[in-house]
């Protein structure tokens, strides 16, 4: 690892003939043959084998993530996504007949053709710094398109490591890393693109979307959550304690998809509260401060934003809540809210944080988990199929798991993305590949038909209108 280049923010001066550089490979048609895209996946996926355990360090360093977590969620997840993509590639890619046509129509041979958008900027998030920019590079490629791929700054290791998986691997005129923050993104930015595609926050999603639109260039928008879980009467508190707080000890609750807060029956709560405990001791039998397997926030900045969030809700603490700035760790923390106006419910915690808000029935539930978030990312209903499936009839969100947190996210080819606040646009899987795809719609006239299409043209007379 430490002879891999440190992470250095890109020239400002440079982004534009970088720029350029892909979009004059694109128009070279050299990345349209499915042969040449197949060999891209295939040098991506023995390029990161090659780092794997770089990467896995990287991931240890930037976010204190264990191999195995690193492994599961970040290296693995994209090498899987590649396999996939080379084994489905030729299918995906090929040409759509047009559905229900008519005799006349058929004879122009309707299809759809699927083309590459062309230039790419793909722009990461911090907290899966792999997955979040390998995965839809993967698209990228799959489809056929040239890319820039700009990783989050606040992972700077996974961010140098895959810079140098890239230049070692790929075409190095077609794809391209470049590290920065706000001013290399913004150079970034000024530039016209075929697509951009961004995962972070919602605040800096319109930034993207209001720069895009000023050059009509399409984006996709992997935005935040402020998710709920919804644990109804009916519901195993044992079932949804250990899945809940699994989803907040994953990367340390940083995780897009984890539950924001916990809207529960009154009646389940004190059993649910005891099967928590339980489970906390059962899944970090030392706690969690100096345990290997829990991570750690990814900087101050984030640590003191999470920190004022619990300083200042009015609930009551019912678990944890240690924390340690110096080597920003803090601990899961329940806590018992009691409105859904608490500065826990109103933000995005985007960490170990789990707000607990009792209420009366599911009409309830339903009611403020449709007003703190008309469209979350996820949602995380708990209990019986009539009550599940009532709470999924009258909410919208991103994707849903039922009795789980995010375990939709998790199906390499379910479609993943938001709706409304939360993002548009999806990938993974054959989204992926669509994402990056301009489904083409083309006919061919043959010149036998003329006959037949005398209809169509002028001057429309009597005889005409009869046939
Ligand atoms: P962020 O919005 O701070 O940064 C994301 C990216 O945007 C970074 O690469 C950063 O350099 C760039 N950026 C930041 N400010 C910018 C600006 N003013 N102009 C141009 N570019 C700028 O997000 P983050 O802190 O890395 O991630 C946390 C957020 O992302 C959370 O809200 C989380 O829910 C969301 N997220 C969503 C998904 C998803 O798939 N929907 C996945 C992960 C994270």
């Amino acid at each position: 690892m430490d002879d891999i280049p440190p992470f250095t923010p890109v020239s400002i001066d440079d982004v534009p003939s970088i720029h350029q550089r892909v979009v004059n490979k694109f128009h070279t048609h050299t990345t349209r043959p499915i042969e040449y895209r197949l060999r891209q996946l295939r040098s991506f996926y023995w390029g990161l084998k090659d780092a794997e355990s770089a990467l896995l360090e990287a991931c240890k360093l930037d976010l204190g993530k264990s191999a195995y977590e690193a492994y599961l969620t970040e290296v693995g997840w994209v090498l899987n996504d590649i396999l996939f993509m080379s084994k489905n590639l030729a299918r995906f890619a090929k040409d759509e007949s047009a559905e229900d046509m008519d005799l006349t129509n058929k004879f122009m041979r309707p299809k759809i053709r699927k083309d590459p958008l062309g230039a790419v900027l793909i722009i990461g998030a911090y907290n899966f710094p792999i997955q979040l920019s390998l995965g839809p590079l993967v698209g990228a490629i799959a489809a056929g398109c040239t890319a820039v791929l700009k990783p989050s700054e606040s992972a700077p290791n996974a961010a140098r490591i895959m810079q140098h998986v890239v230049a070692e691997s790929l075409d190095h005129e077609a794809y391209q890393v470049l590290q920065g923050a706000v001013p290399e993104t913004t150079a970034l930015l000024d530039c016209k693109w075929d697509k951009i595609f961004y995962t972070g926050s919602a605040n800096v999603g319109r930034i993207i979307a209001k720069k895009a639109a000023e050059t009509l260039t399409p984006v996709a928008l992997e935005l935040g959550g402020r998710n709920p879980a919804i644990i109804t009467k009916n519901a195993d508190p044992r079932l949804a304690a250990r899945r809940l707080l699994w989803a907040k000890l994953l990367n340390v609750g940083q995780v897009c998809v984890s539950q924001n807060y916990i809207l529960i029956d009154h009646d389940v709560l004190p059993e649910f509260i005891r099967q928590l405990e339980l489970a906390l001791v059962e899944f970090q039998p030392k706690g969690a401060q100096g345990n290997s397997d829990y991570g750690k926030i990814i900087n101050e900045r984030q640590w003191l934003r999470l920190k004022e969030m619990l300083d200042s809700t009015s609930g009551k603490i019912l678990l944890g809540g240690n924390t340690d700035r110096s080597t920003l760790f803090f601990e899961p923390t329940v806590v018992q809210v009691s409105s859904p106006d608490d500065s826990l419910l109103k933000d995005e915690s985007f960490g170990p944080l789990i707000p607990i808000l009792p209420v009366a029935d599911l009409d309830e539930a339903i009611r403020i988990s449709n007003k703190v978030h008309p469209t979350p990312l996820g949602l995380y209903p708990f209990g019986s199929k009539s009550e599940t499936d009532r709470i999924l009839s009258e909410t919208r969100s991103g994707g849903a798991s039922v009795n789980d947190a995010f375990f939709h996210a998790s199906i390499p080819t379910l479609p993943f993305g938001g709706v409304g606040d939360s993002g548009s646009g999806s990938y993974r899987g054959r989204a992926s590949f669509e994402c990056f795809t301009h489904r083409r719609s083309v006919t061919t006239t043959p010149s036998w038909i003329e006959g037949m299409l005398n209809v169509r043209y002028p001057p429309f007379t009597e005889a005409k209108l009869r046939k």
